[in-house]
């Protein structure tokens, strides 16, 4: 079994300085001799690095076609891939890169930690080590267990799409709270196979949608929000769709002056485009 580690940045990748203490990004050899067992097993291992490594607030969807064309270009020549990632924004391009697929029919999973590889509590290894095995697990009929983007992290396995960063303190970082985990590792693997998507069709080729148009805004709603931070969003230049973050199931204050803001905003969107 082949699979290939694509190393975009974030804690794991971090060492300290012997001298001054700082942290900063591990070259590949440096990273290679913290774990030494990725290259012990049965499954081949090859690492590609971003040049630089990224904290992953500073990555971006150039990013995210960056990491799917790797995939893309190396897609036959291995069975399984693991996108090494900072934990802060793993999770948008876990849910982006499950979209931009088209046809996936191989593992795609990401994983970080929480503490830099060299120290010596880290959960790096152990996140390494499992997500490599989830890359590479293939039933007798040679069709991947996992073939879709997966996000891992302390024992548990979820949908990339689902995924969220809850917590920056502890090893169990996300949750999946809209649909649950795909497995979970113990002393063994276990899959919930009737959660994990279809095998897609082996004999077509893997498609990469990469158009993302990044004219968008979140507005999240606040008690108390104003008129004047509602029009500061609604009127950004060139704004083509805004994601409403509401209370409850979808509720909002019931001014009049977000309901006329909201149709404006909706009106001037379709005149630009017509
Ligand atoms: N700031 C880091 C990052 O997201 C945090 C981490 O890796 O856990 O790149």
């Amino acid at each position: 079994m082949k699979v290939l580690l694509l190393f975009t940045g974030g804690t794991i990748s971090m060492v300290r300085d012997a001298e001054t203490g700082a942290l900063h990004p591990a070259d590949m050899q440096t990273f290679k001799a913290f774990v030494p067992e990725l290259f012990a097993g049965d499954i081949q291992v090859d690492m590609i690095p971003f040049e630089p490594l990224l904290d992953s607030s500073d990555l971006n969807p150039d990013n995210w076609r960056q990491m799917a064309h790797v995939v893309q270009d190396n897609y036959d020549a291995y069975d399984g891939f693991v996108i090494l990632h900072g934990t802060d924004t793993m999770a948008y391009s876990a849910s982006a890169l499950s979209f931009m697929f088209d046809n996936l029919c191989k593992p795609v999973v990401f994983t970080g930690s929480q503490l830099p590889v060299g120290v010596l509590r880290s959960d790096a290894k152990e996140n390494l080590l499992t997500a490599i095995e989830i890359a590479a697990a293939y039933d007798t009929d040679g069709k991947a267990i996992v073939p879709e983007v997966t996000l891992f992290m302390d024992g548990e396995l979820y949908r990339g799409n689902r995924a969220t960063k809850r917590n920056a303190e502890h090893f169990s970082a996300f949750n999946s709270y809209n649909y649950p985990a795909l497995a979970r590792a113990g002393v063994h693997i276990t899959y919930n196979r009737q959660l994990i998507q279809p095998i897609g069709n082996t004999a077509r080729p893997l498609h990469v949608f990469e158009r993302f148009d990044t004219r968008v805004a979140i507005l999240k709603l606040f008690p108390g929000i104003t008129e004047e931070v509602v029009a500061a969003v609604l009127n950004t230049p060139n704004l083509r769709g805004v994601v409403l973050e509401t209370f409850g199931s979808g509720n909002a204050p019931s001014h009049e002056w977000l309901y006329q803001s909201l149709r404006d905003a909706c009106y001037l969107c379709h005149s630009a485009e017509n």
